[in-house]
């Protein structure tokens, strides 16, 4: 039996009261008043317990509440809080409205991991950002949707570093009961408890659910005394363990999740999975339409796939889940068997190739598969995720692999300083935030005075810098430095110097160390005593990454000497709290990746909504924002075989431009000491990334290109009974097997051969159709340049029609136009793919035919 606990929470009247229901939903943490009412509580006990609103309550001295008790002025302030907040939560205002055709798309996002705020720790970095900020469009978009994720004990791991600067990892575990989290119960009033199968054991779980405003997330709890310790485990650690551990979380986040949702009466018409990890819903829910609702595998399959959608973060093969034969085996063979299927042939489903028994499960091929859309992060990642998937669908050219771009955004409010966020309002008018993929609204961003943004932005960065050496004083003690050395951190950083920041994952794509790469020009750079430059580092290397904590430890042992002493330092223990001070502070916010290996980025986003400065390479999604005017590239997208040669050219390139534009454009201060020239770059900077890099407008993308059109295909094929689905499956099995008889016998060009620029060509093709009807076809034609190596481009592509006035032995004719656009040398195929609009994408390439 362990150990029962309780907290014992203050009395709760007036204005705690109100608190108290505030505290109680994830909207505080993008209101700047409902910050400012807690921080007003007790700064250094909000700032301690990483701004978690219930432990400040509960922590709270009997003195301070007897004061706020008595505060006239502050009850007044949080009622006109909670007025806010009531009307956020209540407001009906649906999004269904904005549909021409409404249709209920009510969506389940899985995701094993979720940033939502620094003090609820279930995100490691980037992928759980982005989730929490999808969450918070969702909500303030009114949604109908919920997130699905795992509750862990310890959540990420905790930085410390060694007074070498060597990283040390720590997991305290997470107070659950101070956190804003119910626990679903069930019809009776019980504590919901749920079971999946690990490999024959029976792994128990609760369901927790966060309100982020009106979005509820559900996360799957498993330390619970129904469960053996070894059982409870699984839930521990967010990307803690071995492979084992990773099969076992990503089945209860996949299967578990969905049987939770089907618990909770929650019935999805799409379900979107935020990376493979969640893969596995794809087998529960095909388990459910075969067994509960009798349908055969081949119906299932289609089934699910028309509901599911898969968004892909990783640009290397590496960077994906890959389970072994044995570990499949463990766990999938019976209830893989149990359904019928043949054990080789779902595990096929993972393969790229599927008869290569040599290759692993990946999570994200049978995403791939058995989703009806994918997507990459930003334009450059889809084409990378694009070329990099070709091989599951070897029939389509590598224009057609079924994977698009949808770039990522950021939730703006989520990450805006305070000051900032009241300049907008008074600027911008309230459309910034309930509107803010509106161009617009971000124009006006040129009536902020020169003066007022400057002053607010210095005001950051001072902060910024009083954080820092907070911080670095917390560090020192810790590592038992001595008083000289603590006391030596009020020398450090200049609240007045320019600041670049540097704060991302320590994975060695990412070259943390580039700018070090000339130690004497760097020390030039900084050293300057009438045009200081400083930089700041944070960032965790990977547990068994030794090579990024070595990296670490560089620029430790450079912060502590000369000639970078006070001008470098590197803050412990990267999270969202850090992350806001620096994107909120700096002026120039760097990123080196190695092009094309950051999926998208979304930390430049961040610091460009803030006023920084983007100085980056051309990668993930800068490849994009950046306009020429609004920042700066190092380079111009080049990618490279020579990676030493890379970072030569790479570094001289960043060094240039600190040099030649950066700092003197910093420097150039008139009689009022503005420097004019760099706030005409921020709000240039301002106005073109935030309406576009914003995650209203990429759930907004979700929603045209992905959740609508997969739930009007879910619900056409649930209809009358399946009627449609089973129609298009018998279909889809005689068109496979007449596949190898359907052909392009000819191609001919109506009009003359000469062709003119500007001259409209007409064609017919001649199809046998093996029978089949002319509509179960889409015939097109390809065309574009060839160059010298007869290597074609698709460039256009026109969709031929059926002539039944020409039909001829049976064969089909399709006719259509191309207009000759340009002169040169061109070439042209023809394309023959299934055509039904229940179909989807990912499966109409399976069959494809070219001529
Ligand atoms: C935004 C953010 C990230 C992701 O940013 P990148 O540019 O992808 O590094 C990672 N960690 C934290 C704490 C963030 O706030």
């Amino acid at each position: 039996m362990g150990l029962k606990k309780y907290v014992v929470v203050p009395p709760m009247e007036g204005a705690l009261e109100i608190l108290r229901e505030i505290a109680g939903n994830m909207w505080f943490s993008w209101n700047i008043e409902a910050v400012d009412l807690f921080d007003h509580l007790d700064e250094r006990l909000w700032e301690g317990t990483n701004h978690n609103p219930l432990q400040t309550l509960v922590k709270l001295s009997s003195h301070r509440l007897g004061e706020i008790q008595q505060d006239v002025g502050y009850k007044a302030y949080a009622e006109r809080v909670l007025q806010r907040f009531r009307s956020y939560v209540r407001s009906t205002r649906s999004y269904e409205y904005r549909l021409e055709e409404p249709i209920d798309f009510t969506t389940a996002y899985f995701s094993l991991e979720f940033g939502v705020t620094e003090s609820l720790p279930v995100y490691s970095g980037g992928l759980g950002l982005l989730a929490g900020d999808h969450l918070k469009s969702a909500s303030d978009l009114n949604l109908p949707l919920v997130g699905i994720g795992l509750m862990y004990q310890e959540g990420y791991f905790r930085q410390s570093l060694s007074p070498e600067g060597w990283q040390q990892e720590y997991y305290p575990r997470t107070a659950f009961d101070t956190l804003p989290i119910e626990k679903q119960t069930d019809a009776a009033g019980n504590t919901l408890i749920i079971s999946v199968e690990l490999a024959g054991e029976p792994l128990w779980f609760r369901v927790l659910r966060v309100m982020v405003g009106r979005v509820p997330l559900y996360l799957l709890d498993a330390d619970i005394s129904e469960n053996s310790p070894h059982m409870r485990s699984v839930t521990a650690r967010l990307y803690g363990g071995d492979m084992e551990m990773r099969i076992r979380q990503e089945i209860l986040l996949g299967i578990g999740g969905t049987k939770a949702l089907k618990a909770m009466g929650i019935e999805p018409a799409t379900y979107h999975l935020n990376e493979g990890h969640a893969a596995f819903t794809l087998f529960e829910r095909m388990r459910y339409f075969i067994q509960e609702e009798g349908l055969s595998l081949e119906e299932a399959k289609e089934m699910v796939t028309s509901q599911s959608i898969l968004t892909i973060h990783t640009p290397v093969p590496a960077g994906n889940d890959v389970f072994d034969r044995g570990l499949m085996e463990k766990y999938f063979k019976k209830p893989v068997e149990d359904l019928g299927m043949n054990f080789d042939s779902f595990l096929g489903l993972g393969r790229r190739r599927p008869q290569d028994y040599s290759e692993g499960f990946c999570m994200p091929v049978l995403g791939l598969r058995m989703t009806t859309r994918a997507n990459g992060v930003s334009r450059l990642h889809g084409r990378v995720t694009r070329d990099m998937w070709h091989e599951i669908w070897p029939n389509a050219n590598m224009d057609e692999v079924p994977i698009f771009p949808i770039t990522n955004g950021i939730h703006i409010p989520s990450y805006i300083s305070g000051d900032l966020h009241k300049l907008c309002d008074r600027y911008l008018g309230p459309g910034w935030t309930e509107d803010p993929d509106n161009e617009k609204i971000w124009l006006r961003t040129d009536q902020i005075p020169d003066t007022e943004l400057w002053r607010v932005h210095e005001r950051c960065r001072a902060r910024l810098v009083n954080f820092a050496r907070k911080r670095l004083i917390k560090q020192y003690v810790h590592q038992g430095a001595s008083a000289r050395e603590i006391q030596s951190v009020e020398n450090m950083l200049n609240p007045e110097a320019l600041t670049i920041c540097f704060a991302r994952r320590f994975a060695t794509y990412k070259r943390a160390t580039l700018l070090f790469r000339e130690p004497e020009r760097l020390a030039a750079i900084l050293g300057n005593p009438d045009k200081p430059v400083q930089l700041i580092f944070s960032g965790k290397a990977h547990p068994a990454d030794d090579y990024g904590k070595e990296l670490i430890r560089r620029i430790v042992q450079h912060m502590k000497e000369e000639p970078f002493l006070n001008r470098i330092v590197f803050i412990e223990d990267y999270d969202i709290n850090v992350a806001r001070y620096l994107v909120q502070g700096a002026d120039i916010w760097l990123n080196t990746p190695r092009r094309p290996l950051e999926a998208c980025g979304t930390s430049g986003m961040k610091a460009a909504a803030n006023g920084a400065l983007n100085v980056s390479i051309l990668d993930g999604w800068w490849d994009e924002g950046f306009l020429g005017d609004n920042g700066w590239a190092i380079g111009s997208g080049e990618e490279y075989d020579n990676s030493v040669y890379q970072d030569d050219i790479e570094s001289r390139a960043l060094y240039d431009i600190l040099e030649e534009s950066v700092r003197p454009l910093f420097y150039d201060r008139g009689d009022d000491d503005l420097p004019r020239g760099w706030i005409r770059m921020m709000k240039r900077s301002i106005g073109t990334i935030c309406p576009v890099f914003n995650s209203h407008r990429m759930v907004s993308d979700y929603i045209e290109k992905c959740y609508v059109p997969a739930a009007r295909a879910y619900r056409e094929l649930r209809m009358d009974n399946f009627a449609v689905l089973k129609e298009m499956v018998a279909w889809e099995k005689g068109l496979k097997s007449d596949w190898g008889k359907i052909r392009v016998k000819d191609v001919s060009i109506k009009n003359a051969f000469d062709a003119l620029k500007g001259k409209m060509v007409e064609m017919v093709v001649r199809v046998d159709t093996a029978g089949h009807k002319p509509h179960e076809f889409k015939v097109e034609l390809l065309h574009g340049p060839v160059d010298l190596w007869d290597n074609f481009k698709v460039r256009h592509v026109v969709r031929f029609q059926p002539d039944p006035s020409m039909q001829s032995n049976g064969d089909v004719l399709f006719t259509g136009q191309i207009e000759l656009s340009d002169t040169g040398r061109y070439g042209y195929v023809v394309r023959i793919t299934p055509d039904n609009p229940n179909m989807p994408l990912s499966r109409s390439l399976d069959l494809v035919h070219r001529s």
